[in-house]
């Protein structure tokens, strides 16, 4: 591969911001099954039982809902250096910061829209304590023994006012590979979905119907098999978990997927996208039509309303 493709080598983790930090820890913790991995001023630090990393999520408390940062873990320190000397060529000009634990520097800049994105390459393999030593040596950690147990931080779904823009800074300045998108009848580039992995998405663009910048449409954690998925809307329910759509079948994708908000008002989903894995260094990007949009989901399923009204921060 050259670059700027394989500089970004994955997802590392995501800041959510949540007007109630106790009640969304609560939800991430006891219904999700992450690990609080420590806190730091208005911060908690969050992991899955499969992250390698300090964290994969940190819940900052806000006076209103959305993402603050996205970091992106590079392939390697001279990877560093070249994005961060790209990016700053193609006026993306960013700051160094050392503010969070069990990392490196990392490099803080925006996309086109305005999201704050973070690279960064070092970064401490994470130890187990002794109540959460796993079994096997090839695991960092014991899984949960309650809620949904997700394995990892799987997407970003990021609302953006001009998809156009931050998917070519995505592809061009971080090296990612669309995958698939949506182009409207008007020829305008509605979403894209691009990779840096063999995962068919890391993160997605979608067009802020608000013309707002800076939104979250929702971020993803992966479970290990579509029956987990099923499970997660029994917890969901149980637990008074507002549950947006599904479980059912993204057409795009294919991802098998549950929409629920968390407290604090930001949608996340629980997907099962691991039957599908782009490994063909040709792939042809994927594009689907307005009239194709149309049909729903895989199943048939209508694209439920609020997919296209809710997003976080709401706007007034
Ligand atoms: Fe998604």
């Amino acid at each position: 591969m050259t670059p700027p493709l394989g500089d970004i080598a994955h997802l590392g983790h995501v800041e959510l911001l949540t007007p109630d930090l106790d009640a969304s820890v609560d939800f991430f913790t006891r219904i999700l099954g992450l690990t609080e991995n420590g806190r730091q001023g208005d911060s908690v630090y969050l992991r899955t039982w499969d992250d390698y990393e300090h964290h994969s999520l940190v819940l900052t408390a806000h006076t209103t809902s959305g993402i603050r940062r996205t970091a992106l873990r590079t392939s390697s320190e001279e990877a560093l250096g070249r994005r961060v000397a790209e990016l700053e060529a193609a006026g993306h000009t960013g700051r160094w910061v050392s503010d969070e634990p069990g990392l490196g520097p990392l490099y803080v800049t925006s996309d086109p829209d305005g999201h704050e994105v973070a690279l960064y390459w070092g970064s401490e393999w994470y130890q187990a304590p002794a109540d959460l030593k796993p079994g096997l040596k090839n695991q960092p950690q014991a899984k949960p023994a309650h809620g949904v147990g997700v394995r990892r931080l799987d997407h970003v779904n990021f609302l953006g006012a001009d998809v156009a823009a931050n998917a070519a800074f995505t592809r061009d300045l971080l090296g990612a590979r669309p995958t698939e998108q949506i182009v409207l009848d008007t020829g305008r580039l509605a979403a894209q979905w691009l990779t840096f992995t063999n995962k068919s998405y890391d993160l997605v663009y979608t067009e802020d119907w608000t013309g707002s910048r800076g939104r979250l449409h929702h971020i993803a954690f992966a479970t290990d098999t579509r029956e987990d998925i099923l499970r997660a809307a029994d917890i969901c329910l149980d637990n008074q978990v507002f549950i947006e759509t599904g479980p059912h079948k993204h057409a795009i994708q294919q991802t098998f997927f549950l929409y629920v908000y968390e407290p604090g008002g930001n949608r996340i989903e629980l997907c099962n996208p691991l039957t599908r894995l782009v490994l063909a260094p040709d792939w042809p990007l994927v594009t689907w039509t307005e009239s194709e949009r149309s049909k729903g989901q895989a199943w048939g399923l209508k694209t439920i309303e609020s997919f296209h009204t809710h997003g976080t921060p709401p706007v007034a």
